[in-house]
C-alpha cells in the first residue's frame, strides 16, 4: 500500500536531515570527518552508599563533587545543621555514591615554580594522618604537603588525591626546607615507603594525571619537577630509592 506515499515521506526525512545539517554546517566545516573520533561509550556507573571520613579542609561541597551527589543530600542524611561546621575525621554518609573522581582547584598564580615528590616512608597513610602528626611535630599549619595521594590505606581508596588545606588556601608548604622550596614548590606526597615497597599503579596514574594539570597549568618546566632527594642540599632518599622514575617520565609524557 501507498509506496509512493511512503517514497514522500522518506525522501521528505531525508529533506528535513539535509536542512538540519545545514543549520549544523559549521561544526563539520571545524571538525573534518576524517578527524572525528569515535569515542567508547563510558561503563554504567556504580554507585553504592558510603561512608567518607572527612579530611583536612574537605568541605560538604567538595565532599558532593568528590562522589558526584547533591551536596543538600549529604546535608539531609547526615542532619548537618550547618554545613560549614563539618570536622575533620567526622564520618559521614554518601549515598549513592559515584567512583570517587579527583576535585583538583586551580587557581591563577605565579607562585609555583616547582613541583617536589615524596613519599611518605610509612606504608599506610592518608591526609589525616599526617596531619595530625605534623601538628605533633609543630608545624602550626597541620598538614605540610599540598597533596597527598594514598595507597588503599587508612580507609581511603588506592590512588585518592587528597586536596591539602594548605593548597586551598594558597600557602606555602612545609615539606622541603632545602633550597628555600616551600614558598615555591607544590609538594606532593605518596603513601607509601619506596625504599622497600611498591608505588601502586593506581598511585602512579593519580601522580600523572596531577603532575601534567599542575605543570600546564603554572608552566613548570620537566627539569623543575624533582624528588625531594634531588633538590640541592638535601639529604634524603625521599621518596625512595625504588621509585620508578623512568616510568614516571614515559608515562608524563605520554598521558600529556
Ligand atoms: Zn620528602
Amino acid at each position: 500500500m501507498n509506496v509512493k506515499f511512503n517514497k514522500v515521506k522518506i525522501l521528505s526525512i531525508f529533506l528535513l536531515i539535509f536542512l538540519a545539517s545545514c543549520a549544523r554546517a559549521p561544526v563539520y566545516k571545524t571538525v573534518p570527518p576524517s578527524k572525528r573520533v569515535d569515542y567508547p561509550k563510558a561503563p554504567p556507573v556504580m554507585r553504592k552508599d558510603l561512608v567518607h571520613t572527612v579530611g583536612p579542609g574537605e568541605t560538604v561541597w567538595r565532599i558532593a563533587k568528590m562522589y558526584d551527589v547533591d551536596s543538600k543530600i549529604v546535608v539531609r542524611k547526615n542532619k548537618i545543621k550547618d554545613s560549614k561546621k563539618i570536622e575533620m575525621g567526622q564520618k559521614l554518609l554518601v549515598p549513592k555514591a559515584a567512583p570517587i573522581r579527583p576535585v583538583v582547584t586551580l587557581y591563577p598564580t605565579d607562585k609555583w615554580k616547582y613541583i617536589i615528590i615524596h613519599h611518605s616512608a610509612t606504608d599506610i597513610g592518608n591526609a589525616l594522618a599526617f596531619d595530625r602528626y605534623h601538628n605533633l611535630r609543630g608545624f602550626t599549619r597541620g598538614l605540610g604537603y599540598h597533596f597527598v595521594i594514598d595507597n588503599g590505606t587508612k580507609g581511603k581508596f588506592d590512588g585518592q588525591i587528597e586536596v591539602s588545606p594548605r593548597w586551598l588556601k594558597k600557602q606555602d608548604g612545609a615539606h622541603c626546607r632545602a633550597g628555600g622550596m616551600n614558598p615555591k614548590a607544590i609538594g606532593i606526597c605518596l603513601v607509601g615507603n619506596f625504599n622497600s615497597g611498591k608505588i601502586t599503579e593506581k598511585q602512579m596514574d593519580s601522580l600523572v594525571y596531577l603532575v601534567n594539570r599542575l605543570r600546564k597549568y603554572y608552566n613548570i618546566p620537566k627539569s623543575k619537577i624533582l624528588g625531594h632527594g634531588q633538590v640541592k642540599s638535601a639529604r634524603t632518599d625521599c621518596p625512595g630509592k625504588e621509585f620508578p622514575w623512568s616510568q614516571f617520565w614515559s608515562l608524563l609524557s605520554k598521558n600529556k
